[in-house]
């Protein structure tokens, strides 16, 4: 780890990941032993880790499986579905599995077709959908925090896009923690200081089986291109995209980015689902699939 100036074992490798995690937690006041987590898992890499890692920390950690009903060709979401399975039973770990096409009527890709949003790239639809079943799911069965994978190549990749269109608002709402409100469950991303590469070797090191592909629609999107952007630069200067991210995160708590009271969304409960909202009447969900609705009455529930 040349951003470290760190080479460890195997041994000590899989000792070092869950200390610095460990550490990360506390540093940023993400968790603490008495409270419930739910660890949104897609069969991918890194919130695989993310689960491995907080079991093994000892936390009380079960997991949330949300099936978008993306095929790609490779059966996408069958596989991460199996993977994830596979993970939970073989540890004895409880996992939450939402299947999107059986609650909502549809799969994601033709809830996005069916609303005529995203231009061929559903991730619009798929973020808000994921957004609204994750929040849900852990605030109905009573989990104080919601932990998701991101990691740092994730987290650099977003913060680039975000200081390129200088989107304040965004700006101040990246981080390690967003806290919770009313209606709102905490949300933490205790992996947000590693590098993908990092990730990578902690999975194949405790032979964590995982999906190698990325979600079809990934491939192409802009945030490939700014995490290929960050490690052209990384490979040059070894720790610019720690430093880049930490850095930010420092600035900020020195007062960078000041929230404006007028600003600041005041935020009512949806009439339809109870979810917090800053729009007047349904929230961006359920007025999709309000729309969905319309468009599709004999298919849709
Ligand atoms: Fe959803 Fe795939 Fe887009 Fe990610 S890349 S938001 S999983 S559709």
């Amino acid at each position: 780890m040349r951003q470290h100036k760190l080479a460890l074992c195997k041994a000590h490798y899989l000792e070092w990941i869950p200390e610095q995690t460990e550490r990360f937690i506390k540093k940023y006041e993400m968790f603490t032993h008495y409270e419930k987590v739910l660890v949104a898992v897609s069969g991918g890499k890194d919130s695989l880790a993310l689960w491995d890692i907080l079991v093994r920390l000892g936390y009380q950690a079960d997991g949330l499986y949300i099936g978008l009903g993306i095929d790609g060709g490779f059966g996408y979401s069958s596989e991460s579905h199996r993977l994830t399975q596979k993970f939970a039973d073989e540890r004895g770990l409880k996992l939450h599995v939402l299947d999107v096409e059986k609650e909502y009527g549809q799969p994601i890709p033709v809830l996005a077709d069916i609303t005529h949003r995203g231009k061929g790239r559903p991730c619009s639809v798929c973020g808000l959908t994921k957004r609204h079943v994750m929040n849900r799911i852990a605030r109905d069965l009573g989990y104080a925090v919601l932990a998701t994978g991101h990691n740092l190549d994730d987290e650099a990749a977003v913060l680039f896009s975000n200081t390129l269109n200088w989107a304040g608002d965004l700006l101040l709402r990246q981080g390690p923690v967003l806290p919770e409100s009313p209606g709102l469950a905490r949300k933490v991303k205790p992996l947000c200081r590693f590098y993908e590469r990092e990730m990578t070797a902690y999975t194949l090191l405790r032979g964590i089986e995982y999906i190698y592909e990325e979600c079809p629609y990934a491939v192409g999107s802009k945030t490939t291109y700014y995490k290929e952007l960050l490690n052209q630069l990384e490979t040059e200067r070894p720790g610019t995209k720690l430093a880049f991210y930490t850095k930010f995160l420092e600035a900020r708590k020195r007062g960078l980015f000041v929230e404006q009271e007028e600003t600041r969304p005041s935020l009512t409960p949806c009439p339809n689902c109870g979810q917090p909202t800053s729009a007047p009447g349904l929230c961006s969900f359920c007025r999709l699939m309000g729309r969905v609705a319309l468009a599709s009455p004999d298919t849709t529930k």
